[in-house]
């Protein structure tokens, strides 16, 4: 396993490789990996060549008082977990690498990225969709993974990708949870024991809207009221929204067909620590 820090190396490298028609698989990760991340590496080693992780904390996505300085790093124990996985290459670029000398250029999926997550994190997508490009222009990959965990980023990724014409193709990977249901995050460990305990809500809302909606509710309306009763009985959350969108336009839903799937999408405060979870309700 290589672990690549330049541009001008990491290009080296994947261009001997990409001539000789290799299959480049390329995850994208903010690092402190867990389980979540290692499934979609999996995924991306068994189906390429040459497998590229980077691990690169992108300071273009977090809100002026969000928690760029104190999110969680650990180069040392990611590494390890990545050759154990016979990962091939690791990108790990400094802010300076990527953002240094006078950087000026900000790439937007619009409407998409104002709407749910954009709305409690204003300029959130446009630094994710920004540091995604960049970091395909620099690996070239064939094919790239993203986690169903963070839903919007990855509609919002293939959209960039489809208006932009980038020739790579994104695959999307069902979340990864804790024994107990809880969905696997780098920001799981802000969590006091309380706070813990009491973040199970979200899992049990899914469970409570998938089973609603196994039992035939088609509006969506009660099953966003029924999963806010739930999470309302949990004193340490504050919801930010729950919302039932279209899979395919991320538009919400009015009346739902059995012809088409929906997310439901969680967003919801643990004290300091904000959570994100999601489903997605179908016949
Ligand atoms: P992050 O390091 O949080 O930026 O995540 C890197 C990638 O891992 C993104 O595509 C995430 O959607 C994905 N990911 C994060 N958590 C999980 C999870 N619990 N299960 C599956 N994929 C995940």
């Amino acid at each position: 396993m290589k672990v690549l820090r330049t541009v001008k190396e990491i290009r080296e490298n994947l261009n001997n490789l990409r001539k000789e028609d290799k299959v480049i698989s390329f995850v994208p990760t903010m690092g402190y990996l867990h389980e979540g991340h290692l499934s979609l590496i999996k995924y991306a080693k068994k189906n390429s060549d040459v497998c590229v992780v980077s691990i690169f904390v992108n300071p273009t996505q977090f809100g002026p008082n969000e928690d760029f300085n104190r999110y969680p790093r650990d180069e040392k124990r990611d590494l390890s977990l990545l050759e154990s996985e016979s990962c091939d290459f690791v990108f790990i670029p400094s802010s300076e690498e990527m953002y240094g000398n006078d950087y000026q250029t900000f790439v937007k999926v619009k409407k998409y990225s104002e709407i749910l997550e954009g709305e409690f994190r204003p300029t959130h997508f446009e630094g994710v969709t920004t540091v995604v490009l960049k970091l395909f222009n620099i690996i070239q990959p064939n094919f790239a993974v993203f986690g169903q965990k963070d839903a919007q980023q990855a509609f919002i990724i293939k959209k960039m990708v489809n208006d932009l014409n980038i020739p790579v193709r994104i695959d999307v990977l069902p979340i990864v949870r804790e024994v107990d249901g809880l969905a696997m995050s780098s920001r799981n460990v802000y969590l006091n024991e309380e706070e813990r305990r009491q973040a199970l809500a979200l899992y049990k809302s899914i469970i409570l809207a998938e089973n609603l909606y196994k039992k035939g509710e088609r509006n969506p309306i009660k099953i966003i009221q029924k999963v806010k009763e739930l999470l309302s009985e949990y004193p340490l959350l504050k919801i930010d929204y729950v919302e039932i969108v279209d899979m395919e336009t991320f538009d919400k839903a009015n009346n739902m067909i059995d012809q088409k799937k929906y997310y439901l999408l969680l967003a919801v405060r643990a004290g300091n620590t904000r959570l994100i979870d999601n489903t997605i309700l179908r016949v």
